[in-house]
């Protein structure tokens, strides 16, 4: 059905990510999309440099995703999970438990990225709880980290970058580390490390977990860390005896190069979020996954896990992902991302001449020009829709991560719309 889009309403009535109701930043109205192209009400065409935030892997309006939500649709689109299973459930478990690291082997499906997080999070609690070391109920995580938006995730973000200032007082309170100043690449720098070890040296006894996002901090920061400091931060875990959360909701599903990021140090977590990309950007959807300990130290003593969403394991976005995941293994992402890695490096290069660039940085299907100054974002975006491209700056920070389906061509329109960016707007 086609509606006109009442732009009036949705300025008086719509709440937007992380805006005002009474000076709401600007909004486009989208029609359709299509490949790695959104079309606009008025017919204008961008190519999109955001994959609708890193979820979009595969573009808009897949033939083969549409097809499996087509055909579950037609067996059911929802059936609550409480004492009742289903294919689509049980095949893409199959597939999560093949495809990430062999330790982790149990699968919690939810309804979002944030709800991925306070799944992971209660899992450690409930696990301690039960080993009868209730006292560990903090966790501890890397400053200009980012976890999500609901209470439990918000406290872990980072206090200042994570978007969570105004209830830094009724969060619950845990352990930051300094983020690691190492980059990726090289080896971890050792005051990175050690500070880590010695918050756990002081509060090890207190501290249920270490959640972080592995080498690639998002939201908070856009930044690339060292695989090694990883690496360290594992051993850190495993020598203090607290377990390790790695939220790959971001990088999951070869963004960063890697199939998941905790590749790049060859680790695994005992608890690992995904979502975004899971359903190649379809609907809504994210697994917790753990270990046999984490899962049998919680139910052991007939523990249960105190968790059960109404739309837990929805039969259309199971099957969606499933679809999805097979298209990657089907396709060849990885010499796609290769090449937009290297495309992305090439052509970026140039804003590290600009003066208003601080620094340019490429991980996998990532780029990201870090400029001096904080970019207006309302005029970022025009500017962009202007040039026929999609990409929606935030802070200082400038970053694309397109479908891995793009062309050479659609993602030189998008580097050279950051470079005029660069040189023009936002060095103002
Ligand atoms: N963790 C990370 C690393 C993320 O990037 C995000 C989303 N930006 C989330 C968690 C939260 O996911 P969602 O928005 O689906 O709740």
């Amino acid at each position: 059905m086609d509606w006109m889009i009442d732009l009036e309403f949705d300025r008086r009535h719509l709440w937007h990510p992380y805006t005002s109701m009474d000076r709401p930043l600007p909004v486009y109205p989208v029609t359709r999309a299509n490949g790695v192209r959104l079309t606009l009400e008025n017919g204008t065409e961008l190519v999109d440099g955001m994959a609708s935030w890193w979820s979009v892997i595969h573009g808009y309006n897949h033939p083969r995703l549409n097809a499996a939500v087509t055909s579950q649709l037609g067996n059911m689109a929802h059936v609550m999970f409480g004492g009742l299973t289903h294919a689509p459930a049980v095949e893409l478990a199959r597939k999560l438990v093949a495809l990430t690291p062999a330790p982790l082997q149990k699968v919690f499906l939810s309804d979002s990225g944030s709800v991925a997080v306070e799944v992971a999070i209660k899992m450690t609690l409930q696990y301690w709880q039960n080993q009868n070391e209730p006292a560990r109920h903090k966790l501890l995580t890397i400053r200009k980290g980012y976890h999500g938006d609901t209470f439990a995730a918000m406290a872990v973000c980072d206090p200042v970058t994570g978007m969570h200032e105004n209830f830094s007082g009724i969060l619950q309170q845990h352990y930051f580390a300094e983020a690691p100043r190492c980059r990726f690449g090289g080896s971890a720098h050792a005051d990175d490390v050690e500070n880590m070890r010695s918050l756990l040296e002081a509060h090890g006894d207190e501290i249920a977990a270490v959640i972080l996002e592995p080498v690639v901090q998002g939201a908070g920061r856009m930044y690339f860390y060292s695989a090694d400091y990883l690496g360290q931060v594992r051993k850190l875990c495993d020598e203090f005896g607290v377990l390790l959360i790695a939220d790959e909701i971001a990088t999951g599903f070869g963004r960063s190069g890697k199939l998941f990021a905790c590749e790049h140090a060859g680790i695994s977590p005992d608890i690992l979020c995904l979502g975004k990309a899971l359903t190649g950007g379809y609907m809504t959807l994210a697994a917790t996954l753990c270990t046999d300990r984490v899962a049998e130290g919680i139910s052991r003593n007939r523990g249960v896990f105190m968790h059960g969403p109404t739309f837990m394991a929805n039969p259309l976005a199971c099957a969606c992902a499933l679809a999805s995941i097979d298209l990657l293994e089907d396709g060849d992402w990885r010499s796609r991302v290769a090449a937009i890695e290297a495309q992305l490096s090439r052509e970026l290069a140039p804003c590290r001449d600009l003066d208003s660039v601080e620094e340019v940085r490429v991980l996998g299907a990532i780029g990201v020009v870090e400029m001096k100054a904080a970019v207006d974002m309302a005029k970022a975006q025009a500017f962009f829709v202007d040039r026929g491209v999609w990409i929606r700056p935030f802070g200082r920070l400038t970053y694309i991560m397109p479908p891995y389906v793009i062309d050479a061509a659609d993602l030189a329109a998008l580097t050279e719309a950051i470079i005029a960016f660069a040189a023009g707007p936002a060095s103002l």
